[in-house]
């Protein structure tokens, strides 16, 4: 089982010839929808790759939020501490696409920013009965650490993907196993360069600052890099620094016709958390999450994109 403590965040997205000046009104081209957020994309992503998957966070009281309860069941999402926060609305995202395709977003966080360590505390029986605790940094560091404590004293494996980038306590790795930035991320978390070939340098120090079992970097169209040890499971924790087998591996992108990279960062992260779950090792559940990111590539859209577990097979067995 997988459980996603992140946020939930509604998409009010429109199209303009360009963005407005101060004091100017214009008229854009379209405008959509969507059901977004880290931690609801990555949890419909972990499900929909087969893991059985519940969810920690808080929605508004109000119609976004509705949405969102209503695909988690539909999806089969366990969405019991999923809280409905009377005081806030649902969070907002809201991107203004210029027609070569760039945006600016701003985000309004509301109840997301409501997320507390008392409500993962309340939710501590879904983390201690899960295989693995997949969480980002789109609610309070104070709940994401709660959680990483809960997760770790109750020997479940921790993923991160800290995104958005944000600064990290220094004794993070002791709470983390496995650390799954994009190259921007990497970046900002080791002050090293993640271009070309200097990655292959960058996955391990992120590797030894910022988890214990493995990182893995997203290249976008250039494929991961993973980090990880075989034999894993004879290591005690306190040996890992000593620990001489560490290895990086780069995995190619697969080729799809990709129209819209959104939410390739989230497929693989759900599609990861749900192989590790399953019991794969690092870098098999990093193939096929590779081919997730691939996947949702190919089609518009975030959590609606995220691909099933029969294409992903499909992909990989092409
Ligand atoms: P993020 O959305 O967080 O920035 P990335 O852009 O790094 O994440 O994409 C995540 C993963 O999705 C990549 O590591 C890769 O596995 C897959 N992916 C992304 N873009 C492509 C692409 N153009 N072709 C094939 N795979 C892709």
């Amino acid at each position: 089982d997988v459980c996603v403590l992140g946020s939930f965040m509604k998409d009010l997205v429109t199209q303009a010839p360009r963005r407005p000046r101060p004091g100017e009104t214009i008229r854009g081209r379209a405008f959509d929808e969507y059901l977004g957020g880290k931690g609801f994309n990555q949890a419909i992503a972990a499900r929909r790759a087969g893991a059985r998957t519940a969810m920690i966070g808080r929605v508004g009281d109000d119609r976004h939020g509705a949405e969102f309860l209503a695909m988690l069941a539909e999806e089969g999402v366990d969405a019991a501490y999923v809280r409905r926060d009377s005081g806030w609305g649902t969070g907002v995202g809201l991107p203004v696409v210029e027609p070569d395709g760039s945006n600016s977003i701003i985000i309004v966080p509301r109840a997301n920013d409501a997320v507390t360590a008392d409500d993962v505390l309340a939710a501590a029986p879904v983390i201690q009965r899960s295989r693995v605790l997949l969480v980002q940094l789109e609610v309070p560091l104070p709940a994401v650490l709660t959680a990483l404590h809960l997760a770790r004293s109750a020997n479940v494996l921790t993923v991160l993907n800290p995104a958005p980038s944000a600064p990290l306590p220094e004794d993070i790795s002791a709470l983390v196993d496995v650390v799954v930035p994009n190259e921007v991320e990497a970046e900002s978390l080791t002050g090293l360069p993640c271009h070309g070939d200097a990655v292959l340098g960058t996955a391990p120090t992120l590797r030894r600052r910022l988890a214990r079992r493995g990182a893995i970097i997203t290249l976008g169209g250039r494929g991961v890099v993973v980090v990880d040890r075989p034999g894993d499971d004879e290591v005690p924790p306190e040996a890992v620094d000593a620990y001489a087998g560490w290895r990086t591996s780069v995995l190619n992108p697969l080729a799809v016709d990709t129209i819209d990279t959104v939410g390739a960062g989230d497929a693989f992260c759900g599609a990861l958390a749900a192989r590790i779950a399953a019991g794969d090792g690092l870098l098999s559940a990093a193939e096929y999450a590779n081919a997730a990111g691939a996947l949702a590539t190919t089609r518009r859209g975030t959590a609606p994109a995220m691909p099933r577990a029969d294409e992903i097979g499909a992909l990989l067995t092409r």
